[in-house]
C-alpha cells in the first residue's frame, strides 16, 4: 500500500491520517477537504465558541506543527466529486484525479435542512466552524430566540443563548427531549434543567412556517429575532451509492470498516457499522465514535490489530452541566438512581440482572469512569451499593 486518500478532514478523517503516521504508514496520504479549515473538532462550536469564550481556532484537531509534521497532500477547500473503482481514482471538484490503494470516506453528514416555508431563507444551522461563527454573531445580538428541534445541537445552543441573555423557546416535535438519544427519565430531567434557567420548553410542538422576524408554530405566529434549526444530521452518502457501494441510512461497512468493496473504508458520522459487540448494525454520531473509528480503521489498514472496541461514550454540557453517557438507549429498563447532592448530580445505572448495560450521569463524571472499567471486566454489581452514595463504587472493581 503506497497511496492512501481520505475523502473528510473532519474529526474521522483526521484521526485516520494522524494514526497511519503514528504506526510507520511512510507512503502518500492525500486529505481531501471541502471546507477551507484544516481537521477540528465540533463539541466546542456549541458551547464554548457560540458563547464567544473560545476563538473558532482553538477547535484546531492538531497544532500547526504536528499537522505540518504528518506531511500529508492536503486539498482544503476541495469537494471530492467522484469515485472510480475500476481504476480506483478520486477525481475533485477543480478537475484534479487521485490515484489510491485504499480510499477512506469520512463525510460525515450535514444539518437537516427544516422542510417548511421560510426556513431556507430564515433558519440557521450549526454544523461547521463557520456555521458557529455566524450563529454566535446573531446571537449575541438577539433578543428572542427560538430553537427547533430539542436534541443535543438545540439544548446546547439553548443554554449557550440563554448565558448570552436572550429569552429563548425551544420546539420539539416529539413527546419528550433528546428522545432517541436518552430514556424517558432523562428527557423530563433535561427539560427540568431548561425550564429552571428560564427556557420555554414546547413539546408535540409543529412549526409550520419561519418569515422574517416569526416563527408560527401550531398555528400561533410568535415574534422572534432568530431561528436556529437542530433537527437531526443527514449522513453524506451521495458520492459511495454513486460509485455503487452500498448504502442504508450510512454506508453500510463491517466490523473492521469495510464498505461492500474491500479497497473503501468508511468511517464516522456516515458509516453505518456491523458491530461485534453490539450484534448489530450501528450507525452512531459522536466525537468519540469518530476518533475511535479512525484509529481502527488506520490500524486495519496496516494489518495492525486495533483491538477490543470500546461502550459508546457520549457527554453534553449543558449550563453547568456535565451529562454523560456510556452505552446505548436500547432495552434500558428502570434504572438505579444513585443520588447527589443536588439536582444536578446524580447517576443512572440501567442493568441486566447483574450486569451493567449503560449508565447516565450528570456531574459525575468519575461514576462514568469506574462504570466503563466495571462494563469492560463485565463485571456483578450490586444495585443497592449503586444506590447507596456511601458506598464507595471502587470497592465493585475488586
Ligand atoms: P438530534 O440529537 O438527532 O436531535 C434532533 C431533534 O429534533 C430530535 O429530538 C427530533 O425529534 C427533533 N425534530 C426533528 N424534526 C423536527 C421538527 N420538524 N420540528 C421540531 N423538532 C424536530 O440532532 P441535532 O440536535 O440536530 O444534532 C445533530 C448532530 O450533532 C447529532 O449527531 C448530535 O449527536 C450531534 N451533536 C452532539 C453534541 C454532543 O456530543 N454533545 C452536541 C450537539 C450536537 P425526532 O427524534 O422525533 O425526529
Amino acid at each position: 500500500m503506497d497511496d492512501v486518500v481520505i475523502i473528510g478532514a473532519g474529526q474521522a478523517g483526521g484521526w485516520v491520517a494522524k494514526t497511519l503516521r503514528a504506526q510507520g504508514f511512510d507512503g502518500r496520504i492525500t486529505l481531501i477537504g471541502a471546507e477551507a479549515h484544516a481537521p477540528y473538532e465540533r463539541p466546542p462550536l456549541s458551547k464554548a465558541v457560540l458563547l464567544g469564550e473560545a476563538d473558532p481556532g482553538t477547535t484546531a484537531l492538531f497544532s500547526e506543527s504536528d499537522f505540518a509534521a504528518l506531511e500529508l497532500s492536503f486539498l482544503p477547500g476541495t469537494r471530492a466529486e467522484a469515485i472510480d473503482r475500476a481504476v480506483r481514482a478520486v477525481t475533485t471538484d477543480d478537475g484534479q484525479t487521485v490515484g489510491y490503494d485504499k480510499l477512506v470516506i469520512a463525510t460525515g453528514g450535514t444539518a437537516r435542512p427544516l422542510p417548511v416555508p421560510g426556513a431556507a431563507q430564515h433558519a440557521l444551522y450549526l454544523r461547521s466552524r463557520d456555521d458557529a461563527v455566524v450563529l454566535h454573531e446573531r446571537l449575541v445580538r438577539a433578543k428572542n430566540v427560538a430553537i427547533v428541534g430539542g436534541g443535543w445541537i438545540g439544548l446546547e445552543v439553548a443554554a449557550a443563548a440563554t448565558k448570552l441573555g436572550a429569552a429563548v423557546t425551544v420546539y420539539e416535535a416529539a413527546e419528550r427531549l433528546c428522545g432517541r438519544a436518552v430514556p424517558p427519565e432523562v428527557s423530563d430531567y433535561l427539560f427540568d434543567l431548561h425550564t429552571r434557567h428560564g427556557v420555554t420548553v414546547h413539546l408535540n410542538a409543529a412549526v409550520e412556517r419561519i418569515d422574517a422576524g416569526t416563527v408560527t408554530v401550531d398555528g400561533a405566529t410568535q415574534p422572534v429575532d432568530l431561528v436556529m434549526a437542530g433537527i437531526g444530521l443527514v449522513p453524506d452518502t451521495a458520492l459511495a451509492a454513486a460509485a455503487g457501494l452500498a448504502v442504508d441510512n450510512g454506508i453500510l461497512v463491517d466490523g473492521d470498516g469495510r464498505t461492500s468493496d474491500p479497497d473503501i473504508h468508511a468511517v464516522g458520522d456516515v458509516a453505518n457499522r456491523d458491530s461485534p459487540v453490539l450484534g448489530r448494525r450501528v450507525r452512531l454520531e459522536s466525537w468519540g465514535n469518530a476518533q475511535d473509528q479512525g484509529v481502527a480503521v488506520a490500524k486495519h489498514l496496516l494489518g495492525i490489530d486495533p483491538g477490543e472496541e470500546g461502550v459508546p461514550w457520549f457527554w453534553s454540557d449543558q449550563y453547568d452541566v456535565n451529562m454523560q453517557i456510556l452505552g446505548l438507549p436500547e432495552a434500558w429498563g428502570s434504572p438505579v438512581r444513585r443520588p447527589g447532592d443536588g439536582p444536578d448530580r446524580f447517576s443512572l445505572f440501567y442493568l441486566d440482572g447483574a450486569r451493567l448495560t449503560a449508565v447516565v450521569a450528570a456531574n459525575n463524571a468519575m461514576d462514568i469512569k469506574i462504570a466503563k472499567r466495571l462494563m469492560a471486566a463485565d463485571k456483578a454489581v450490586d444495585p443497592h451499593m449503586l444506590a447507596d452514595p456511601a458506598a464507595n463504587l471502587r470497592d465493585l472493581l475488586r
